[in-house]
């Protein structure tokens, strides 16, 4: 039976290709962004007519509440969240502004309880559930001027596993799949070629991950055995 799955941040990038692997599974999606609506929308319209699939394309700044209440109010209940959407900031921490600090860290962890406190109940009262958190090497052993970036994906690790264990009873899986460098806009925007190169000479793969990679992972997850639950998956090409 097709599932009904919501991705946050699918206008580009990791959530994108989640999308497209996902639709090929023939699951119905609701999908989210915040700026790009244009490219969403284009992209639901491409999912749906390829695939026969329900593709639902939504505004939503998953760093607010009311606009997550919002999404579930038109979306309904779902039976997969991919918690994707994320900001990167790059810059020594004592430099950083608050303003900058809270919108990292309300992107990227804040966001994982919003879309909890509104979609999980549903799971619960149907008693199954899938949750995969996009995470980060970095939450797991820091990275120099990523601190608030670095501190955010940390929780987002330390809220799968406690999270995992407290909608087990649910029959509700939460798992996080952990990414290395991978080619989308988040390094591109932040690293020049040269320093991108050099990131590459330290990953024995010798390359960055492709957002496909990451999207076939996720897509594992969510057909992996509901007794997977709490687990960090990590996806970097070998480098840490
Ligand atoms: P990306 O190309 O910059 O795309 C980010 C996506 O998140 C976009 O769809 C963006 O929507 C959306 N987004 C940002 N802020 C949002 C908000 N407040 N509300 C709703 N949507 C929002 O980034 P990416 O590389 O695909 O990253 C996806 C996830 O993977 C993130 O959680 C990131 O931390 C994680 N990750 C990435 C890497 C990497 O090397 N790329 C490594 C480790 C982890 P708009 O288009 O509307 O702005």
């Amino acid at each position: 039976m097709s599932r009904k799955v919501l991705i946050t941040g699918a206008s580009r990038g990791i959530g994108r290709e989640i999308a497209i692997s996902f639709a090929g599974n023939k699951d119905n999606l609701v999908l989210c962004c915040k700026n790009n609506i244009d490219d969403l929308k284009a992209l639901a319209v491409e999912l749906s007519e390829k695939y026969g699939i329900m593709c639902e394309a939504y505004v939503c700044d998953v760093s607010d509440p009311d606009s997550v209440k919002e999404l579930y109010d038109k979306a309904g209940d779902v039976d997969v969240i991919v918690n994707n959407a994320g900001v990167a900031h790059i810059g020594l921490l004592t430099d950083m502004d608050v303003t900058d600090w809270k919108s990292i860290t309300g992107t990227n962890l804040d966001s994982l309880f919003y879309t909890s406190k509104f979609f999980v109940p549903g799971m619960i009262r149907a008693g199954s559930g899938r949750i995969i958190n996009i995470s980060s090497v970095w939450g797991a052993v820091g990275a120099s001027c990523e601190v608030a970036y670095s501190a955010s994906k940390g929780g987002v690790n330390a809220l799968t596993r406690a999270l995992a264990k407290e909608l087990a009873p649910s029959g509700i899986s939460v798992n996080a799949v952990s990414c290395g460098v991978i080619d989308t806009d988040m390094n591109r925007k932040h690293l020049s070629d040269e320093e991108l190169e050099e990131l590459c000479e330290e990953i024995p793969m010798g390359r960055m991950g492709e957002a496909e990679e990451v999207a076939s992972l996720v897509l594992m997850v969510s057909q992996a055995p509901i007794y997977m639950t709490g687990q960090v998956i990590t996806i970097d090409g070998g480098w840490l």
